[in-house]
């Protein structure tokens, strides 16, 4: 009688664990499954869809990010971080950098296929092309000319240097802004203009890589170089 006791209490607790397993099981799944519908799906676009969303479309402002976007500029940065801060980011934090990068780094930077694309499409369609960088102003600047040479960019705007790129896009009236981070494809939001993200490269030092087309924003295929 005490042994059938045991049994019967012993095959309650196995099967109490058992319903915990399954219940738990069917958790994870639950979570697995929502978590994967509430992703948005990424509004991937390549350079053909931008080129006819632009047909019949006068000539307009278009503006691009400098790092990552247009020029892959990781080894001046590099240079700076071995020489200025050695495993830290203090180095943007310091005006010498920003002499060194402002005024020669960008030789070693190599431009962007996709901004080479972009920007040819858009100087044959007769647009204004802008660059606006969060890089730190300095007195002295050679990035203006640097672009004005590896794009054959002829009357080149000069090279605008700001934290606050809505106010720059607003302010000079730009309808379509193609940048890496999230602080771009923000900018136009705020600006309420079209954003299109560039990818970065996959061993650029600008970490972490942003979640691209969590903003909502368009994600141009195959712009990581
Ligand atoms: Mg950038």
């Amino acid at each position: 009688m005490r042994k059938a006791l045991l049994f019967s209490i012993e095959g309650k607790r196995s099967m109490s664990k058992r319903l915990a397993f399954v219940y738990l099981l069917l958790s994870v799944l639950f979570f697995c499954c929502s978590t994967g519908q509430e992703k948005p799906e990424i509004r991937w676009v390549t350079m053909e869809d931008i080129v006819s969303s632009l047909e019949n479309q006068q000539p307009m402002r278009v503006g691009f990010d400098v790092d990552d976007t247009t020029l892959f500029s990781s080894p001046g940065y590099y240079y700076g971080q071995q020489k200025y801060s050695p495993g830290s980011n203090n180095y943007l934090e310091m005006e010498e950098f920003w002499n060194e990068m402002n005024n020669g780094l960008d030789e070693f930077s190599l431009p962007k296929e996709c901004a080479r694309r972009l920007i040819e499409f858009h100087k044959n369609r007769g647009d204004a092309i802008y660059f606006i960088t969060a890089r730190w102003k300095t007195e002295t600047e050679t990035v203006t000319e640097l672009l004005a040479k590896i794009f054959n960019l002829d009357d080149i705007n000069d090279v605008i240097f700001t934290n606050l790129k809505s106010k720059a896009i607003l302010a000079n009236n730009i309808q379509i802004f193609y940048g890496d981070s999230d602080g771009d494809i923000r900018a136009a939001i705020e600006a309420g203009i079209r954003g299109v993200r560039i990818m970065r490269a996959g061993n650029s030092t600008h970490r972490p890589y942003p979640e691209y087309g969590s903003l909502g924003e368009e994600v141009l295929v195959g712009s990581g170089f």
